[in-house]
């Protein structure tokens, strides 16, 4: 996209970048940036279309391409997560699907970490078989060993931090080294953290991937998705993309590049409203264990703070009295939401075991740290009083 002088400087902080960027103002002036609600774009002649098409004008095309809403909200996650280049899916899932599929082929390998979204998981288990591409997963407890996962064929090592829905923190810094060491590429789901808690590219990732539908909208409006990441690599990923027709909507783009603009404040009251949540249900006596990322009690907890900001703004708690426990918990809830989104202004409570992993089998959710009476709380906007009032009264 081209630039003028409302374009912020690479010296400038997150924020700045997140409100600043924008889409070159049209002869109107405008200071807020418009809805470009167009299929296609046109050409001055023959020789105009030609050259656009042969890639040589950085020209909007087509809007399963291109368009200037998308490459807006683009161009922020690149400069938010300090990546070289991006693209825009319609949702999380198709950014993932997509990674996938353009940087494989029939016969390779990959490492995943075991706790991974519940629609991942089914990729792997489910549709890269059909393929002959196999997924060697290893535990969040057993990350040190990873490398005895690693076969000749392995090309991708693949992970969330934290993870949906067990809150594991796997560290960064070292699983990039190994990747290095063993020639593999190193993806980041990076949809928990958002790039203002945690840049994977900083300590090494190749790609780093979000649903974008969370947090980044941040307002349980629309879903989209985004990869950014090494240039080469995107531009697979883009090609893929570009002729399998994942594309996110312009409108929808729009949204998000404006949900952007407010991350880094909103992150920071969700965070400091779900560390008193996570404080707070440490202390309950119906609750048997806390999982949340910047509580002292968490395992990572020293990865946690080297590589966050901040904790997040999801608590995985267990009620006591097991699957019946956590259901009547949430049967008792009065304001927060029972919703299967998260990162939305609301706060939303779930029953992971028998809502998003229910399709897992019992000893398929306790290998990926799902126990029956796992509660996950997505912290929202409202004031943190209400919202442990609410916890409260249902765990009382
Ligand atoms: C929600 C989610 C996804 C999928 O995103 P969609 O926008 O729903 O397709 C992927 N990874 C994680 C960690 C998620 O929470």
């Amino acid at each position: 996209m081209s630039t003028d002088n409302q374009q912020p400087t690479t010296d400038n902080h997150f924020e700045t970048l997140a409100v600043r960027t924008q889409t070159e103002r049209t002869q109107f002036d405008e200071h807020s940036t418009p809805l470009y609600l167009t299929s296609s774009f046109v050409f001055e002649d023959a020789e105009d279309m030609r050259a656009s098409f042969a890639d040589e004008k950085n020209k909007n095309l087509y809007s399963r391409f291109s368009n200037p809403n998308v490459t807006e909200f683009i161009d922020k996650i690149v400069k938010m997560e300090d990546a070289e280049s991006g693209y825009a899916f319609a949702t999380g899932m198709a950014a993932i699907y997509s990674t996938f599929a353009a940087l494989l082929n029939s016969g390779d390998h990959i490492v995943s970490c075991q706790s991974v979204f519940g629609s991942t998981h089914t990729l792997f288990t489910k549709y890269f078989p059909k393929w002959n591409i196999e997924t060697s997963y290893f535990k969040a407890e057993d990350e040190k060993n990873v490398e005895k996962y690693i076969q000749p064929n392995t090309k991708i090592l693949y992970v969330e931090t934290p993870t949906n829905p067990a809150i594991e923190i796997l560290d960064l810094e070292f699983l990039a080294q190994i990747a290095k060491k063993h020639n593999l590429l190193f993806i980041v789901d990076n949809c928990f953290a958002t790039p203002y808690l945690q840049q994977p590219i900083k300590y090494g990732a190749d790609v780093v991937v979000h649903s974008a539908t969370k947090l980044i909208d941040g307002q349980g409006r629309v879903l989209g998705g985004v990869a950014v990441g090494k240039a080469d690599l995107i531009r697979e990923i883009y090609l893929f993309a570009r002729n399998t027709g994942p594309a996110i909507s312009p409108f929808n783009a729009w949204v998000l590049s404006k949900s952007l603009e407010t991350l880094a404040i909103r992150v920071e009251k969700h965070c400091e409203n779900a560390l008193k949540v996570a404080e707070f249900l440490e202390n309950h006596p119906n609750v048997e264990l806390v999982k949340y990322p910047f509580l002292k009690s968490h395992p990572s907890y020293e990865v946690a703070k080297k590589q966050m900001k901040l904790g997040g703004n999801i608590v995985a708690f267990e009620v006591k009295g097991g699957s019946e426990g956590g259901r009547n918990f949430l049967n008792k809830i009065k304001m927060c939401s029972l919703s299967a989104n998260l990162g939305d202004t609301r706060t939303i409570v779930t029953h992971p075991a028998s809502t998003t992993h229910s399709k897992l089998s019992g000893d398929e959710r306790n290998e990926v740290g799902i126990t029956p009476g796992l509660v996950r709380c997505s912290v929202g906007l409202e004031n943190v009083e209400d919202i442990i009032g609410d916890l409260r009264q249902a765990l009382d």
